[in-house]
Parts: C-alpha cells; sequence; structure tokens
C-alpha cells in the first residue's frame, strides 16, 4: 500500500509514537503547529472522512478518545485543545489516510485560516 501512514504503522518509516493499542496509533506531527502537535490515526486504511463506512463507527470513536486521553496525560485538557480533521484538497488534506490532528499548548483563534 502506497501510503505514508501505512508505513509508519508498519514501521517502514520512522515516527515518534505516543500512543498505540490495536486500532490507533498516535504520533508526533513532523512539522508541530503548536507546542503538541499529534497525529492520530486508524490502523485500518481510511483515505477520506467521505469514506468511512458504518462498520468505522466505533474506531473512528477511539480518535477523540485518544485526543482527550493525550491532552489530560499532557496537562492542557482543562485549558483546551484543538482538534482538527482536514478532508480533500480544498479542506486542506494532504495525506490520504484519515488523522486527527491533536494541537495543544497555546491558545487557538476562530475561523481557521
Ligand atoms: P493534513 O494536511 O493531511 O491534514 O495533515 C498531514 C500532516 O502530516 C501534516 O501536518 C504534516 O506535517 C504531517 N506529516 C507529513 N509527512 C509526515 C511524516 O513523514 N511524518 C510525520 N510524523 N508527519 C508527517
Amino acid at each position: 500500500m502506497d501510503c505514508l501512514f501505512c508505513k509508519i504503522i508498519n514501521r517502514d518509516i520512522p515516527a515518534d509514537i505516543v500512543f498505540e493499542d490495536d486500532e490507533v496509533l498516535a504520533f508526533n506531527d513532523i512539522n508541530p503547529q503548536a507546542p503538541t502537535h499529534i497525529l492520530i490515526i486508524p490502523k485500518r486504511h481510511i483515505a477520506t472522512l467521505n469514506d468511512i463506512a458504518d462498520e468505522d463507527r466505533a474506531l473512528v470513536g477511539r480518535l477523540p478518545q485518544v485526543a482527550a486521553q493525550l491532552a489530560r496525560e499532557r496537562g492542557f485538557a482543562d485549558d483546551g485543545y484543538r482538534v482538527v480533521m482536514n478532508c480533500n484538497e480544498q479542506g486542506g488534506q494532504t495525506v490520504y489516510h484519515i488523522h486527527m490532528h491533536l494541537m495543544g499548548g497555546r491558545r487557538f483563534t476562530w475561523p481557521a485560516g
């Protein structure tokens, strides 16, 4: 599979992994936009948000759960943080394996750019 994040899951390319279980992997973003910037991905390859099937519901539901757990562990859950999932070209998606960005440790503005 020619997918960057599948290669990280398979340890074909290195990443700074911060969480792993049977279903989910989380690792530091290579180009962080906040003091903490972690990508949380399902191990099952799903290309975009448009491709989430009914049977993926529980799996995809794990992504915000892991985000909140990591935010608590890092001490910014109560202050607040930002999670983002970009979809397709206009949404800013560059890697076509769904991922939740967890960003914390600074104040975020709205609307997003
Ligand atoms: P997207 O733009 O698809 O929402 O987010 C893709 C993210 O993946 C970007 O924030 C980018 O910095 C990150 N990224 C791209 N290539 C790599 C890589 O090889 N390793 C890691 N850890 N992050 C990557």
